[in-house]
């Protein structure tokens, strides 16, 4: 039998895993810290992901979820994102309204820090870290990409659009924010891509591929053609698209920018022979579903 003397006294262990789990989330942390294509508002979300939002037994449970009504296990995926958007959208809108009855950065501060406690849950302990995130990305939203940005973007990333891939022409041109301003996007190049104005406007300020398969839940697991059509509208496509570069830059560590131009424009893809059970992720990954869903 072991000597418990030599391992030191048990109320000693649970102290020393939360020892060690913290100091693992820290160094998680501080790799977030250091990427430097990360905009503000995706350290803030790295940030709630770490240490506010769910855990993996969360995530298993909607995995187990997710196949008993026959969908893919990137459905726990999807409920983790709406959740930290949702909350990136909450502690966005509750800064813009500390800033207009607040005119001092320092009451400001304190009145954020003061709401956060009330309204979202959030540890004691965690507060000053969320403003230090939140406060550049709050800086963010009120940057404008300069004249010289812009042609620096277009003139390197082009000369086609990123989204449908179309040639852009002159009047029609915009940058588009893959991390959108409104959520704490820079106005840096490694945040821009060029962008036609009917993609830009389509995009609109959303990450929207959480949200996009939430809506394609409405449809049957294996939907009829006029059901399948649903999947074809222009924000789901533009959907799929930002799903994929998800994908991407979670396994290869690339910035969205570049998983963006890596997976290529969106295109329409042809659902009538499909007679697998389908859903958005299937959807986004077409035509090579079977590589993701090997
Ligand atoms: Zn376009």
């Amino acid at each position: 039998m072991r000597n418990r003397a030599t391992h030191g006294p048990l109320s000693t262990v649970p102290e020393l895993n939360r020892t060690l789990r913290f100091a693992r989330m820290e160094a998680q942390q501080s790799e977030a810290d250091t990427k430097p294509y990360f905009t503000s508002g995706e350290r803030l979300v790295e940030f709630l992901r770490m240490k506010v939002v769910g855990g993996l037994d969360d995530l298993t449970n909607l995995k187990r979820a997710s196949r008993s009504i026959r969908r893919s296990d990137f459905m726990a995926v999807a409920c983790e994102q709406l959740v930290l958007l949702n909350a990136l959208e909450r502690l966005m809108s509750l800064a813009a309204w500390a800033r207009r009855v607040e005119s001092e950065a320092v009451l400001v501060e304190a009145l954020v820090r003061e709401r956060l406690l009330d309204e979202l849950e959030i540890d004691y302990s965690l507060v000053p870290r969320v403003w230090w995130y939140l406060e550049p990305a709050i800086a963010a939203t009120s940057q404008e990409p300069s004249p010289t940005l812009r042609r620096e973007v277009l003139a390197t990333a082009g000369p086609n659009c990123y989204v449908c891939g179309e040639a852009l022409v002159a009047g029609d041109s915009t940058v588009d924010h893959v991390w959108p301003r409104s959520l704490g996007g820079e106005s840096v190049y490694e945040n821009l891509l060029p962008c036609c104005g009917t993609c830009n406007s389509h995009r609109g300020n959303t990450l929207n591929w959480a949200r996009a398969w939430f809506q394609a839940l409405s449809a049957p697991p294996e939907p009829n053609v006029s059901e399948q059509q649903a999947f074809g509208l222009v924000k789901t496509r533009i959907a799929g698209l930002y799903f994929r570069a998800f994908l991407r830059s979670r396994e290869s560590g690339q910035s969205m920018r570049d998983s963006l131009l890596h997976v290529g424009p969106c295109v329409d893809h042809d659902l009538s022979d499909s007679q697998a059970p389908l859903d958005f992720f299937r959807f986004a990954c077409l035509p090579d579903p079977d590589a993701l869903f090997a």
